[in-house]
């Protein structure tokens, strides 16, 4: 019996832990929440270190698109995924522009996570915990959300049971890293640890907030916000003040978020594609799926197609579980295209993920 979690960004929308008081921001209101914590440089003992941060070349080029002024983003119905990757076309499309853009896009994938981390800094989600508590070995998370709700939960729920690590956890060989700026210290176990220390496997398929690799030799580093020293990592990292520490590499680090319209650029980061070949065999020989607040969206034909594909394979699978909170007509057509894609008769269904966490053991 093996479980496959499928994360989409309704997993997150049940999260009421936050310090701030806020819920996990949504493609669609991103802005609006971006703009209400973006003068908030400090929460608790966590400490940002982004007052100077003016964000000028994203704001620029969001007024030059879509007519939107700094002042207006707030209101305006920009959405989160169009803008990364309006963005990624231009810096292909405009040579001559190009450093301007690269600062935009730095600048945005920055207040991405800060916004995110700003946010989400707050208890331990409990339902996010009761899955992780709940996994057996062999068990696999596929995630479609670059938050760091199930990160939290594995690696509190890991004190007790072992069964997930950064080194390997996240499908790939990664190194802890801290924000300390020279030199670098990797944290806790590192390179000396276990090389096949996680029982169960998390992929982010579009990557994390806290991910940044090395493009010179491939490495993927995670971060925790600050290290002890209070040296915030998520603005050294976008600083350009982290390098890569493989021997004869020192290169510097680029985030890994990758929007998801983006076909082409899984390709280009080389461990995307590697990520992606481990979730569908997982999803080719699980024996139950569960699929939370994802809904298979059709611009996200790279995703559609890894289902199929992995369905055609199958011979495992005895249930499927939806969770999700469409409703009525909404709901018809989802579950309508859940048990065309899974290719069953037949799925359980819950409406929120309280009533589906709470029959975990
Ligand atoms: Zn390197």
């Amino acid at each position: 019996m093996t479980r496959v979690y499928v994360l989409g960004a309704g997993a997150g929308a049940a999260y009421r832990g936050s310090y701030l008081g806020e819920t996990s921001p949504v493609a669609k209101n991103f802005f609006q929440k971006a703009m209400r914590v973006i003068n908030i440089h400090q929460i608790r003992e966590r400490y940002y270190e982004d007052e100077d941060m003016t964000y000028n070349h994203i704001f620029q080029f969001i007024e030059r698109l879509w007519g939107v002024s700094r002042n207006e983003v707030s209101n305006s119905n920009l959405d989160m995924e169009e803008v990364l990757t309006l963005l990624n076309i231009e810096m292909e499309e405009d040579q001559p522009g190009r450093e301007r853009l690269l600062k935009a896009y730095e600048e945005y994938l920055l207040l991405m996570a800060l916004t995110f981390d700003k946010i989400l800094y707050g208890d331990l989600c409990p339902y996010h915990s009761k899955i992780a508590a709940s996994l057996n070995p062999g068990d696999t998370i596929i995630s479609f959300n670059y938050e760091l709700l199930m990160d939290y939960a594995l690696l509190r729920a890991n004190l007790q049971r072992k069964m997930w690590c950064i080194q390997d956890g996240y499908g790939i060989s990664c190194r802890y890293l801290s924000g300390s700026i020279m030199p670098l210290h990797s944290k806790h176990q590192n390179d000396s640890g276990p090389a096949n220390c996680a029982k169960v496997k998390l992929l982010k398929l579009h990557g994390s907030l806290n991910w940044l690799y090395c493009p010179q030799c491939g490495q993927l580093y995670a971060y925790e916000h600050s290290d002890g020293g209070g040296h915030s990592v998520v603005i050294n990292g976008i600083a350009n003040m982290i390098q890569c520490t493989s021997q004869h590499c020192c290169n510097k680090l680029s985030r890994v978020i990758i929007p998801p319209t983006l076909m082409k650029n899984y390709q280009s980061i080389p461990f995307i594609p590697e990520l992606w070949h481990q979730a569908r065999r997982a999803l080719g020989f699980a024996s139950e799926i569960v699929v939370i607040g994802y809904s298979f969206p059709t611009t996200d034909f790279r995703s559609n197609w890894m289902f199929r594909k992995a369905m055609v394979d199958n011979k495992e699978l005895k249930k499927v579980t939806i969770v999700d909170k469409a409703e009525g007509y909404q709901l018809e057509t989802l579950l309508d295209k859940h048990k065309s894609i899974f290719r069953v008769k037949d799925v359980d269904f819950y409406p929120d993920i309280g009533a589906f966490t709470q029959t975990l053991k």
